[in-house]
């Protein structure tokens, strides 16, 4: 059978900017025929997400994550519908998930890879698996839970970095439902900002590519941070570090603006940073959501209850087509995305 792939073309360099054309499409084929324990399934949606920046580089730096090879089909997280089934848990017609989608239209993969999805836990939409209801909306939730220490009555004032984007914009709103009072994010455009605001309950949003990033915050966050959800690191995370409350916690989710660069993961905080942090007793673990995965099943049902409540606002950027996944990662990763990046495949 033909079908479409894309694989990686050329690696953007540890300290290069990743582009569109570092990614190809081309025709490929796959089995006619199925073995006893394999599903093909049709493609229907792609996530792309900042850790695949390091999969690009011949070395990931990681030792949970595999380098993509040149000219290898690119994977990741992917959701389909079965066509053909020889495994006992799966059937025509039924949607299923994996963290190692292949980047194609149709594929044959091993049915244990996959697992089966309820639309109807999403309200029919079945993408959110892939961002609110799946790996986005758990590292919120279980960042938050795990390295927040957030409490109901504590008054507690919550900062979110990247705070338009897939996890940031989910992680404010969660931060709420557990209990902070204040909720202010940070992100990159005044539209987003707006956003944040009107429709997902921030109390502020401060655009830190206009103005003042400091007098911002002080002026939002009078009585100093709590709790800091910090995924994009750099300058933007030194500003709210230095107002930071005694005895409060950073979230350390992700550190998107150094992702291309040749840092090691997570980058060490400043000297002068390093001492606040130190002095006024900041806890900042790492946190790694695929090392609470048995938390999986319990925080997707909550996600997927507080979606369904309406409580939980989901935004998304969809491309579509396959063709397009290398510009859907390229504008990924300069922030043009609002909520989560996905690439719907087919129709
Ligand atoms: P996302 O949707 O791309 O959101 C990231 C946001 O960061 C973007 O909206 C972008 O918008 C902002 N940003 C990008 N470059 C920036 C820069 N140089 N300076 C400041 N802001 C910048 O990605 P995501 O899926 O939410 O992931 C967010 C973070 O969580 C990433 O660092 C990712 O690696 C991490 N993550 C961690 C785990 C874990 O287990 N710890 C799991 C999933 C994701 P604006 O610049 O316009 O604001």
């Amino acid at each position: 059978m033909i079908i479409q792939r894309v694989v990686l073309n050329s690696r953007p360099g540890k300290n290069g900017v990743p582009v569109a054309e570092n990614f190809r499409l081309e025709e490929s084929t796959i089995a006619d025929a199925i073995q006893a324990g394999q599903v093909r399934v049709r493609t229907l949606y792609l996530s792309v997400d900042p850790y695949m920046r390091c999969r690009m580089n011949e070395d990931t730096g990681s030792d949970y994550l595999l380098p993509w090879q040149l000219s290898e089909v690119a994977d990741g997280g992917g959701i389909g519908i079965v066509e053909e089934s020889k495994h006992d848990n799966f059937a025509k017609g039924d949607f299923v998930i994996s963290f190692y989608w292949p980047w194609q239209t149709v594929a044959i993969l091993d049915g244990s890879l996959l697992q089966k999805l309820i639309p109807q836990l999403v309200n029919g939409c079945l993408s959110y698996f892939l961002g609110a209801a799946g790996i986005t909306g758990l590292t919120a939730l279980l960042g938050i839970k795990e390295k927040g220490h957030v409490a109901v009555g504590a008054n507690q004032t919550m900062v979110v970095s990247g705070a338009a984007g897939a996890c940031g914009s989910l992680a404010g709103q969660i931060g709420r439902l557990e209990g902070c009072s204040r909720v202010v994010g940070i992100a990159g455009t005044d539209e987003k900002c707006s956003i944040l605001v009107q429709e997902m309950g921030f109390d502020a949003a401060i655009n830190y590519k206009k103005g003042n990033v400091a007098e911002q915050l002080r002026e939002f966050c009078p009585g100093g941070v709590d709790v800091y959800f910090d995924n994009v690191g750099g300058d933007i995370s030194d500003t709210v570090i230095s107002q930071m409350n005694q005895n409060s916690h950073i979230i350390l989710c992700g550190q998107i603006s150094q992702y291309n660069k040749d840092v090691p993961y997570p980058p060490l905080l400043s000297p002068e940073i390093e001492k606040i942090q130190k002095e006024r007793n900041i806890t900042r673990e790492r946190f790694l959501v695929l090392n609470y995965m048995d938390k999986q099943e319990a925080g997707v049902l909550q996600l997927c209850q507080w979606i369904q409540e309406g409580k939980l606002k989901v935004r998304e950027t969809v491309v579509e087509g396959l063709a397009n996944i290398g510009a859907a990662f390229q504008s990924m990763m300069s922030g043009g995305n609002i909520g989560k990046q996905i690439v719907s495949v087919s129709k």
